[in-house]
């Protein structure tokens, strides 16, 4: 359903980063078979009962900061995990008109924040591939504050450090539960990216949203230029 937005109304744009501006099929490949495949290499184990066991504590964790910690995982599967993760980077890329919607941002009066759930070694990892830092005003992981975006604490704490009134931001994300969590925690404008993994087909779980930034640009660049 088409929606607008009133971007005169709106401060700062808090933005996710895997799913929403990368294409999440790099995560989703990693961590559904690449990772199971090097362990089961060097443990004689299956990579179905790698899968099992790890799907299975995965679950206790879901919603919560250790479902997110590269540093739990690592002990976890007794691998370096970032070093793992080093050998898939040729999959870390923009989602479509990522990068030129973060352009179309740049000489806006809004103050663009990435608010994401990756651990700071794999946002580092990711940086160093898709160089975000230049396009933004801000990276903010929840380890920071000890809270998953899923929790309200987090949002309190993101508001507090840059001093953001959520009446007048704007949030992006492809987990349903963080959009109800941003929702809950008063952001005015919510956003689902209904096409996180470009190796999977758009869905819809969120009342108001967009498959890629294309919707969002010619009215971010006709601003531009007024
Ligand atoms: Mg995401």
């Amino acid at each position: 359903m088409p929606f607008n937005i009133d971007w005169q109304t709106i401060d700062d744009v808090l933005l996710d980063m895997d799913g929403t501006l990368l294409d999440l099929h790099y995560d989703a490949t990693f961590w559904l078979k690449t990772v199971h495949s090097i362990v089961a290499s060097f443990t004689g184990e299956s990579e179905n009962e790698i899968r099992d066991r790890f799907q299975n504590e995965l679950k206790k964790h879901e919603g919560t900061l250790a479902w997110y910690c590269t540093d739990r995982w690592a002990e976890f599967f007794g691998i370096d995990l970032i070093e793992a993760k080093k050998q898939l980077a040729h999959l870390i890329r923009y989602r479509p008109h990522a990068k030129q919607f973060l352009e179309a941002l740049r000489p806006l009066p809004l103050r663009t924040i990435i608010a994401t759930n990756a651990h700071p070694d794999v946002i580092q990892l990711k940086l160093d591939v898709v160089p975000l830092s230049t396009l933004v005003d801000g990276i903010v992981s929840s380890h920071q504050y000890g809270v998953a975006k899923e929790h309200p604490s987090f949002w309190t704490a993101l508001f507090d450090e840059y001093s953001i009134d959520p009446n007048r931001a704007i949030f992006m994300d492809d987990s349903p539960r963080v959009l109800d969590a941003a929702d809950r925690a008063g952001v005015r404008e919510i956003v689902e990216i209904r096409h996180p993994n470009l190796s999977e087909p758009p869905r819809t779980t969120w009342k108001q949203g967009i498959d890629d930034f294309d919707a969002l640009l010619p009215e971010l660049l006709a601003l531009g230029q007024q």
